[in-house]
């Protein structure tokens, strides 16, 4: 049995036509489907339908054998254990810095204030930070970080950002692009020796689809 695990929504969406050039296709719909293992045309293939940042830890300790997840997911969560043979090029976005319109965040960089900032991401944000030599007060949220500038909590957020609607619609403006973001395949390594040949098979299907 080889065992996929997979978050809902954007990846969700844009690993079926990966997993369909690889010849497996996912027989339940997670959007109208209870069911957190879904079953696939394959019989020795299924699905885990798990939180997007849960997927490193189910691939990690074995409770499932591959995963896809973001790189922003897979940075905060440490690599150990796990093996990143592929870039999907999936749910591609940006991680970036962003502050109220009214906020002159150069001007705060440049005269070494200390910043507050809110984010979901703290190990990168900290690195981020660091690397410029700006000191930083990190809080860590788990979600709607756009809040914590309006609310006075925060100078400014670290998230991700696609179409940049989000953060206009809240009055904030994106100042800093961190880096750039896309799923990934990881594998668990144990998993890769003991079921070598099912995982390669899955591993170079992937790579062919994305390559296409
Ligand atoms: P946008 O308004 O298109 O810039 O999207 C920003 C919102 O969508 C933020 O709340 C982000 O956290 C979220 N978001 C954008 N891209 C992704 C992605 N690839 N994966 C997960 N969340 C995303």
């Amino acid at each position: 049995m080889i065992t996929i695990a997979l978050s809902k929504g954007r990846i969700f969406e844009e690993t079926l036509p990966l997993l369909k050039a690889a010849g497996i296709c996912v027989l339940d719909d997670p959007d109208t489907s209870r069911k957190l293992i879904l079953q696939t045309n394959h019989s020795d293939v299924r699905v885990l339908v798990v939180r997007a940042t849960d997927v490193p830890t189910y691939v990690q300790y074995g409770g499932a054998d591959m995963g896809i997840t973001g790189k922003d997911t897979l940075l905060e969560h440490g690599c150990q254990g796990l093996y990143q043979p592929i870039d999907l090029h999936i749910a591609k976005c940006r991680i970036s810095v962003a502050v109220r319109s009214d906020f002159d965040y150069v001007k705060a960089v440049k005269q070494g204030s200390r910043l507050t900032v809110a984010t979901k991401y703290v190990s990168i944000s900290r690195e981020f930070f660091a690397s410029k030599g700006v000191h930083v007060d990190l809080i860590k949220l788990y979600g709607s970080m756009e809040l914590a500038p309006l609310v006075g909590m925060a100078d400014a957020i670290v998230d991700l950002v696609s179409t940049g609607n989000t953060l206009k619609a809240n009055h904030l403006t994106e100042v800093e692009c961190i880096m750039d973001i896309s799923s990934r395949l990881i594998v668990n390594q144990a998993a890769l020796k003991l079921k070598q040949a099912p995982i390669r098979r899955i591993m170079d299907a992937l790579e062919l689809a994305v390559g296409t």
